[in-house]
């Protein structure tokens, strides 16, 4: 297989997509400003959400994958993809940590089929929600609900330089602080995950006095006792502090 080098021709792209709302999709396709330029440096052979041609058998130098896998199909299709690609990133929550298709996964598959469906619909083949990483290797992942533009700038920047992409590690605390909001956490007592949230939305939510709900999901080693603990004093129940950090980490808190 023969992948781009740099002078040679434009790297290949394919775009692809499993569960989910398609939303990390239109982010790069139809949202993002300064990566615009960065876009012109690939060539974008499969991206069925900007064009309906192209083929999705590669060989590709970047795959990005959005999505959740809750289908059998998608499995064998994800394997595929990998074996087709230099570069795999994992691009949004659903793809990375299970994200809202994950909500699911505390309860029954049988029992969420019967719930979401009516009529009984046969060759139903839903299954427990899982991520990327459950099944093949995949060398990066592009946080967020959808991601922002920063990362994904980086992302692609990355593949250009042949290096790995450099993603912050840290919590949203830090950016809002960087920024100077008053932290709502403190100051008016409302539920903010930020302090256990990865960073990289630069606390977009906090910085328009809302609480972060983690939707670029947990970050590693975070101290998810003592937010939960602080939560407890603000009056919080049990109930809610689960859905709270259920959202979009369903899979390590329904484990
Ligand atoms: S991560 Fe969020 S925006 Fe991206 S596909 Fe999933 S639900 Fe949609
Ligand atoms: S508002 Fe939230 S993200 Fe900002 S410092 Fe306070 S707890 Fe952290
Ligand atoms: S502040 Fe939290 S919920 Fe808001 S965009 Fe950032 S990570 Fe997502």
């Amino acid at each position: 297989m023969r992948f781009f080098s740099p002078g040679d021709r434009k790297p290949r792209v394919g775009f692809f997509k499993f569960s989910c709302c398609t939303g990390c999709g239109f982010q790069l396709a139809y949202f993002q400003k300064s990566l615009e330029d960065t876009l012109k440096s690939f060539d974008f052979t499969f991206f069925r959400l900007a064009s309906s041609s192209g083929t999705p058998e590669g060989p590709f130098d970047l795959a990005l994958v959005e999505g959740a896998v809750t289908e059998p199909y998608q499995i064998i299709e994800l394997k595929k993809i990998r074996a087709n690609s230099a570069v795999l990133y994992a691009v949004g929550s659903c793809a990375i940590t299970g994200g809202i298709p994950a909500i699911k996964a505390g309860v029954p598959e049988m029992e969420v089929q019967n719930k979401a469906y009516r009529t009984k619909l046969y060759g139903l083949t839903s299954l427990r929600p899982s991520v990327l990483g459950d099944y093949v290797e995949i060398d990066g992942s592009v946080r967020g609900c959808p991601p922002g533009e920063r990362d994904l700038q980086e992302a692609m920047v990355s593949v250009l330089f042949h290096r790995k992409p450099e993603f912050a590690g840290y919590s949203v605390c830090v950016e809002c602080k960087i920024k100077g909001n008053i932290c709502v956490l403190v100051a008016e007592g409302l539920p903010c995950m930020g302090p256990v949230t990865n960073a990289g939305c630069g606390a977009l939510c906090p910085s328009y006095h809302r609480a972060c709900y983690s939707c670029f999901g947990l970050m590693g080693q975070a101290n998810t006792a003592a937010l939960k603990g602080k939560f407890r004093k603000l009056g919080l129940t049990e109930d809610e502090i689960e859905r709270r950090f259920s959202l979009f980490d369903a899979l390590e808190t329904k484990k």
